[in-house]
This record gives C-alpha cells, sequence and structure tokens, in this order.
C-alpha cells in the first residue's frame, strides 16, 4: 500500500477480516480473508477505483504537528456511510496512496473529517499540511480491515499509537452507538505526551457517558504521572502495561487490535507479514511473547 496504487489495484476492497461469533478457545472465532463484500450505500460517493476530488472547506490545528482536515463530499445528500471498520485512501496522480480512517461520524451528510499528522518529509501528510481551504485531494475507498459484528466478542482490547487512535476511535463510536452491543472495550493509548494525546476530549466524555463499558488508559513517552484524565503510565506499551488491563490470551471471545507507528507494530506484533492469509496473525512481538495469538489483528499498511 506504501507505494503505487497499481499494486494495489487487485486488493479487494470491502474484504478482509471478518469478526464471527463462535466461542470456544481464544482467537478461534476469528477468521481471516472471508472475503464479504458488501454494497456501499447508494449516497455513499467513494470507489475503489475511481479517484474522488473532496475539496478542503476547513483545517483546525489539535496539536503542534496535527490538524483535523474537513472535506466536503459531493453534496449535502452524501455521505461516507463507511463499514466498520474501514479507512480511506489519499491518492495522488503518481498512483501513491495512503490510509487515512475519517473521525467523523460515517452518516454525516455533506463533509468527513481527517485527523493527520504531519511528518518530517511524509509524502503525503506534508501534502495534508501544505493544504489551504478551497485545494481539492483525491480519496478511493473504502478498504474494510475488518467487519466488525455486535456481540461477537464478549470484551476488546486496543491498543493505539499515534495516530493509529483513528480506527481505535472508529470501533469504539460504533460499539457505544448501539445500545444492544455490551461488548467491553480496553484502550491503552500510547502517545508522547499528554499534550499530543489525540481526540482526547472525545475519548473521555465516552468513557464518562459508558463508565460500565468503555475503559481507557494512557502510556506517555513523558510525563505519564499526574494530569488529568484517565489513568496514564510513563514509558512505552510494555507487558506491565498489558497485564491486568487488556483481555488475557487465554480469555474466550476476545480479540486485541493494534494501530500505530511501524516501530511500535514492529515491537508488539514482529515484522509485517507479506501472505495475505497470514494476516492478522503475528510474526514475533510482545504480543507473541505473552502468549498471544490469532485474536490480535494488526491494522497496518498492508491490511485490507
Ligand atoms: C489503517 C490505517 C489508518 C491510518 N489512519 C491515519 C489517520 O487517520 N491519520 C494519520 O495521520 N495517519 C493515519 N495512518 C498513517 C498514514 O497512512 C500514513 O502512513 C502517514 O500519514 C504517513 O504517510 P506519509 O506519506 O506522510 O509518510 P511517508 O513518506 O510514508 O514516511 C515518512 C516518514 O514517516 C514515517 N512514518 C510513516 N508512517 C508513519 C506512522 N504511521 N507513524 C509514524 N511514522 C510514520 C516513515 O517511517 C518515514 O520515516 C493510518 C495508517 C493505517 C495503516
Amino acid at each position: 500500500m506504501k507505494d503505487k496504487l497499481a499494486t494495489m489495484a487487485a486488493r479487494r476492497v470491502g474484504g478482509g477480516l471478518a469478526l464471527l461469533g463462535a466461542g470456544g478457545a481464544s482467537g478461534c472465532w476469528l477468521y481471516a480473508n472471508q472475503h464479504r463484500w458488501r454494497p456501499p450505500p447508494l449516497d455513499a460517493p467513494l470507489r475503489p477505483d475511481a479517484s474522488l476530488a473532496c475539496r478542503l472547506a476547513s483545517v483546525k490545528r489539535l496539536t503542534h504537528d496535527t490538524s483535523r482536515f474537513r472535506f466536503e463530499l459531493p453534496s449535502s445528500e452524501h455521505s461516507l456511510g463507511l463499514p466498520c471498520a474501514s479507512h480511506i485512501l489519499a491518492v495522488d496522480n503518481a498512483m501513491v496512496a495512503r490510509a487515512y480512517t475519517p473521525v467523523s461520524d460515517p452518516h454525516t451528510k455533506g463533509h468527513f473529517d481527517l485527523v493527520v499528522k504531519r511528518y518530517p518529509n511524509g509524502y503525503f501528510s506534508e501534502r495534508f499540511h501544505r493544504m489551504e481551504p478551497g485545494d481539492v485531494m483525491d480519496f478511493r475507498g473504502p478498504v474494510t480491515t475488518l467487519q466488525y459484528e455486535p456481540n461477537a466478542a464478549r470484551s476488546l482490547g486496543l491498543i493505539a499509537g499515534g495516530t493509529g487512535i483513528t480506527p481505535m476511535y472508529q470501533i469504539i463510536r460504533t460499539v457505544l452507538a448501539d445500545p444492544e452491543d455490551r461488548t467491553q472495550l480496553r484502550l491503552l493509548y500510547a502517545s508522547k505526551s499528554r499534550g499530543d494525546v489525540l481526540l482526547g476530549e472525545e475519548l473521555e466524555a465516552l468513557a464518562a457517558r459508558h463508565p460500565e463499558q468503555l475503559q481507557v488508559r494512557y502510556v506517555l513517552e513523558r510525563d505519564g504521572a499526574g494530569g488529568a484524565g484517565p489513568p496514564a503510565a510513563t514509558g512505552r506499551v510494555s507487558e506491565e502495561t498489558i497485564r491486568g488491563f487488556l483481555p488475557p490470551p487465554t480469555a474466550a471471545r476476545t480479540a486485541l487490535f493494534v494501530c500505530g507507528p511501524p516501530p511500535m507494530m514492529a515491537a508488539l506484533c514482529g515484522p509485517p507479514q507479506a501472505p495475505r492469509g497470514e494476516r492478522g496473525r503475528l510474526s514475533g512481538g510482545l504480543l507473541r511473547r505473552m502468549g498471544y495469538g490469532r485474536q490480535v489483528v494488526p491494522f497496518s499498511d498492508d491490511t485490507g
């Protein structure tokens, strides 16, 4: 995905991993590559094989390196209508593509919002941050990482780092928006400092409204101790921060979703795996050493 969109032409859009409520030993209910394609809603304008040019409506600065970008859809009747869990692709004329997970409600009409962090010399992120309202960016998609099914899992562990929070936020909102969905959610969110936490207000408001279902913990490289908001540990995501908070490897009907920067993904899940059938399994890393297996779903650039 990192490079040419052409290499993605064969990429199935709308398939991926599926959560099936089977139960039994941990992870057995999580199956890869179910290839379930659902047609997008009729008013959803995004297509996998043709670019949709979207005009930038506004930019709101969130932190020193991250902003929220609002893009217009073709009309006030259109919505993205993304299934959970999906992302969209920003593409350019050279057919380079990058994944972004909208943070606006998928049913919002007329626009969608992306939270994008700027990486020094980042091919696409710099491009976002150079945009002015009125400029246009091309998008394709959706790319579905897994088909979320309410109550298929008893509990979900979510590990996010930096902008890796955006797919986790999509999942959290989907679960909590459904009063019939009783899935327990535990979010471990790694950031450099409290000031770098993205969507913090939104997450804390959701945790306050659903204390029986959502618990949030931060892992901060700096300033872990003290401060307002959810409990925070100092350092990086470690065995200590995972154990006792996230569902253990032996628990039935649980899954662990992981999304973060490449070094964090490698540390937790091992190096990325190429073969499609193997996605969703760990190639190494801390989680495998802790006894996790097929219940882990890494959200990475080769996902989808
Ligand atoms: C499922 C999924 C959803 C995503 N959603 C979002 C989102 O909502 N918002 C967002 O800002 N990003 C998101 N990303 C990351 C995004 O796709 C790009 O990887 C990111 O914007 C960097 O692209 P770039 O072209 O600017 O950097 P590149 O030119 O590809 O790389 C520039 C430098 O940045 C480093 N780098 C690249 N990606 C990351 C990263 N994710 N974390 C840390 N360092 C990195 C590279 O190692 C390199 O040193 C998501 C990724 C995935 C897999």
